[in-house]
Formats: C-alpha cells, sequence, structure tokens
C-alpha cells in the first residue's frame, strides 16, 4: 500500500466572534484594544450569584448566519453548561449548546477550481467565548475581556476530501459572514478560528479513521499546510502499523509540522446539562421571516449574477465577488461605463494592484468607481487610447482629480486627426528607410517596428487603430 490508496476525510469547525456591542450574558463592551480587564462584570467573571441575561443581537446575527448556510432554524433551542476548568474560564464551565442548538441541516455551495462543490453543515450553534492567558516566563496573566463575547461555532460535516477543499470552504464561509456584517472575519486576531478535524482511511473502506483535531490555525494558507502534513503523518502511521490517538494537536507554521497539545476530550466528559439560568430561546416563525428579508445578496448568487447577466467570466465572476465592497466597486463602475469587461479587468489589475502595493482596503480606494467608469467610458469612445488610460489612472490615483480634467490639464486626448497623422508616419518612414525597404522586401515583422516609433513621436496619444490603417496603406510597395 502506498500514498495513494488513501482517502482523507476531513471536517472543519469554525469559531465566529459575533459583531455585537455587548457581550452575549452581559452588558460589558466587546470592543477590541480595551485596556486589559476594562470590559469586564459581575457575570462574566462567574461571581456567584451573578445572573446572564441573552443578548438579542446576539441571537439575530445567529438565525441571519443559519438562514444564509441554508440552516433549519429550531423554535427552541437550549443553553447548557459545558463543564471544564482553565484558568481563564472563571466559572468552570462555558455556556453553549448541546443537543439543541440553534441552527441544524444546512449546506453551503462552493468553488475549488472551477468545479462546484457542496459540503453539510451539520449545526450551527451559539456560545459564549472565553478569557485569555499569556504566559510569560514563571508567570502567567489572564485578561477577561474576551470572556463572554459572542460565538457562533459552525460545525461542517466530514465532507471535505483534500486541504485546498478545506481551504476554499473556509473562505466561502468567511466571504458570507462578512456579506451578512456579522463577522469580521480576521483570522490574524481571532475573531475568526478554526478548527480543523482529520482521518485517514483506506481507499473503498466505509468506517472513518481515527480522527485528529488541528486548533487555532490563524491564516487560509496554514489551514491547507497544515492538513497537508497532517494528512501524510498519519497515512504514515498507518504504513508503520502504528496507531493514531484520537488528540488535539496545534499547528506550528515556522516548522509547519502539527504537535500534539492534549489528548481529546469526548463529549461524556463535559457533563452537559441545561443551563438552569436560561430559559429555553423560543424563536417565533414570524421572526425567522424578519430576518430572512434582511438577507443581502450573497457572494455565490452575486457571482452567478455576474456570469449571466454580465457575461463575465467565472474566475472573474468569482474573484469581484470575495468581498461585498470590491463587488459594490465593480458595479458602481460598470455602471458609469456600460461595459462589464472592461469594468473587471480594471478593478482586478490596476485597481487590485494598485491597492496592494499601498497596504490599502477597497474602502480606502482614492479612485471613486464613478471616476473610473468615466474613464472607460473615454477609451471606448475613443478620446483616450488604452496606453494613455494608465497615464490617467494613475493620476486620479495620486490626485483625486477626475478623469475629464486630468485629460485636458494634460493634453492627453488621442490623436486621430489624420492629416496630422500622417506627417509623422512620413518622418518616421523617411528616418528609417532601410528597415522600410527591408519590410517591403518581406520581412512583414518590422510593422510592429514602424508601429512603436510612431507611438513613441505621438506619446502614445496616437490611436492605434488610425496608425495601423495608415502606415499598412503607405508601406506598400
Ligand atoms: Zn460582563
Amino acid at each position: 500500500m502506498s500514498f495513494d490508496h488513501f482517502d482523507a476525510v476531513i471536517g472543519l469547525e469554525i469559531h465566529a466572534q459575533l459583531l455585537t456591542e455587548s457581550k452575549i450574558f452581559c452588558r460589558d463592551s466587546t470592543h477590541f484594544g480595551a485596556g486589559d480587564n476594562e470590559n469586564i462584570c459581575p457575570v462574566c467573571t462567574g461571581m456567584p450569584g451573578s445572573l446572564p441575561v441573552l443578548n438579542r443581537q446576539a441571537v439575530e446575527f445567529s438565525i441571519k448566519t443559519g438562514l444564509a448556510l441554508n440552516c433549519d432554524i429550531r423554535r427552541q433551542s437550549v443553553f447548557a453548561r459545558k463543564q471544564y476548568f482553565y484558568p481563564d474560564l472563571p466559572k468552570g464551565y462555558q455556556i453553549s449548546q448541546y443537543d439543541r442548538p440553534l441552527c441544524e441541516n444546512g449546506h453551503v455551495d462552493f468553488l475549488v477550481d472551477g468545479q462546484m462543490r457542496r459540503v453539510s453543515i451539520v449545526r450551527a450553534h451559539m456560545e459564549e467565548d472565553a478569557g485569555k492567558s499569556t504566559h510569560h516566563g514563571d508567570y502567567s496573566l489572564i485578561n477577561l475581556n474576551r470572556a463572554g463575547i459572542p460565538l457562533l461555532e459552525i460545525v461542517s460535516g466530514p465532507d471535505l476530501r483534500s486541504a485546498r477543499e478545506a481551504a476554499e470552504y473556509a473562505r466561502a464561509v468567511r466571504n458570507i459572514l462578512r456579506y451578512l456584517g456579522v463577522c469580521d472575519g480576521n483570522l490574524e486576531e481571532g475573531s475568526l478560528r478554526c478548527d480543523v478535524n482529520v482521518s485517514v482511511r483506506p481507499k473503498g473502506q466505509k468506517e472513518l479513521g481515527t480522527k485528529v483535531e488541528i486548533k487555532n490555525i490563524n491564516s487560509f494558507r496554514f489551514i491547507e499546510k497544515a492538513i497537508e502534513y497532517e494528512i501524510h503523518r498519519q497515512i504514515d502511521c498507518v504504513l508503520n502499523r502504528e496507531a493514531i490517538v484520537q488528540e488535539t494537536r496545534l499547528y506550528d507554521a515556522d516548522k509547519n509540522r502539527t504537535f500534539t497539545m492534549r489528548t481529546k476530550e469526548d463529549a461524556h466528559d463535559y457533563r452537559y446539562f441545561p443551563d438552569p439560568d436560561l430559559l429555553p430561546l423560543t424563536v417565533e416563525e414570524a421572526w425567522i421571516e424578519r430576518m430572512r428579508a434582511t438577507l443581502p445578496e450573497l457572494p455565490l448568487a452575486m457571482a452567478t449574477r455576474f456570469v449571466r447577466d454580465f457575461q463575465l467570466p467565472e474566475y472573474d465572476a468569482f474573484l469581484l465577488t470575495q468581498e461585498r465592497e470590491l463587488a459594490d466597486y465593480f458595479e458602481r463602475t460598470n455602471r458609469a461605463c456600460g461595459n462589464p469587461k472592461a469594468a473587471s479587468n480594471w478593478v482586478m489589475t490596476e485597481v487590485l494592484r494598485n491597492l496592494n502595493e499601498t497596504g490599502k482596503t477597497i474602502l480606502e480606494v482614492p479612485v471613486p468607481a464613478e471616476h473610473l467608469g468615466r474613464m472607460i467610458r473615454m477609451i471606448d469612445t475613443g478620446v483616450i487610447s488604452g496606453k494613455i488610460a494608465k497615464t490617467v489612472f494613475g493620476e486620479m490615483w495620486t490626485s483625486g482629480q477626475e478623469p475629464d480634467a486630468i485629460v485636458k490639464d494634460k493634453g492627453l486626448v488621442q490623436i486621430t486627426d489624420v492629416a496630422s497623422l500622417e506627417r509623422v508616419i512620413d518622418q518616421t518612414l523617411a528616418e528609417n528607410a532601410a528597415n522600410l525597404e527591408a519590410y517591403r522586401s518581406g520581412k512583414d515583422k518590422l510593422f510592429g517596428f514602424f508601429v512603436g516609433q510612431v507611438m513613441k513621436a505621438t506619446k502614445g496619444q496616437a490611436s492605434p487603430e488610425v496608425v495601423n490603417e495608415l502606415l499598412k496603406k503607405k508601406m506598400q510597395r
């Protein structure tokens, strides 16, 4: 047996911090960046006698997400205590949902290398985050600002078969959360956290192998690399007749390997039971429908519409819909120029490249979409050449000026006037008599050289179509 005789089985648990103003069971602020232990109260520090009160906004964000993930929303869900000890979990238990979660039986469709894939969502349940410990040599510090921040844990079925698929699925979920505005999806800051379950089994075998969990991977690229490493490690174990231990492992990005963190608890170790301090959460049909009415167009639907209505290639459509703001920017550019493919090209190349180089996000783009759209119209109507447009775009980016003003001030209008172009061409031909002779005796490739010379002489402002036409005529014997 070798590597090719195995299948990998992968499932993801994604923890999304919900963007509520206050915590899930108390009124403390959720704002990141407050001083240590500033956002705490008796409830989230587990003081005896304090009582949790559920945050309505957290429930609404969870319902919206559940609907976007095609889940059933349970009319009555139950908060349970999940008992375990951590220094940064002051109650000695985490309030979570166990056998009756708010959302279940959903699915997510997403694209992997041009192929549509569907992953089932087993459940998405509400819970509270724990605090944070930082370790300094021989002492540790505990910050409880994070304790009680609302989380939605989204659990996929074991449907993923490769590291790449898993990373694309995680991206798709992140995009949906960001479109909904319920989570900022920041893996580096931990507002989105991915735990991965990986097992391997010989091809054709029905039952699952022993699964290993890899926790807290903080980038999509590392999700892919950690899973790849883990699949290889497990297959090696099987081939060497070593047992795979059910455990939780951590991924070390510097060494590109996973290592043991602790052996994994089973559900019964947590002694779940319904929290007696919280009533069951009842969600009426009307509330669900109100939430459904607030759902925005989601990334996949938007990409499908771009392909159908604008005849964009799938690649363009999916790239443009990665972020809602980017898709909006494209749509506004397109409305201003009425040329979807050109709008898409400019957004995907010049706009994204400049954003990348200047470390800006699409929200900070210095060229309004309407300006870009108007500039594209100027190309389409022959006012400026595509080459000059690059200069105009650069100028719009740095000065924020409107394209019409830039073209006028800098005298960048395209030269289409036949008489003046003929003068330039005659001069160019006279200066390059030897090359002209060579062209006429069969060196066809020299045509491009002459086009280049004329464009150079006009500082790129000559209309390439007119130049081509005139040159062809004049260069004939
Ligand atoms: Zn509190």
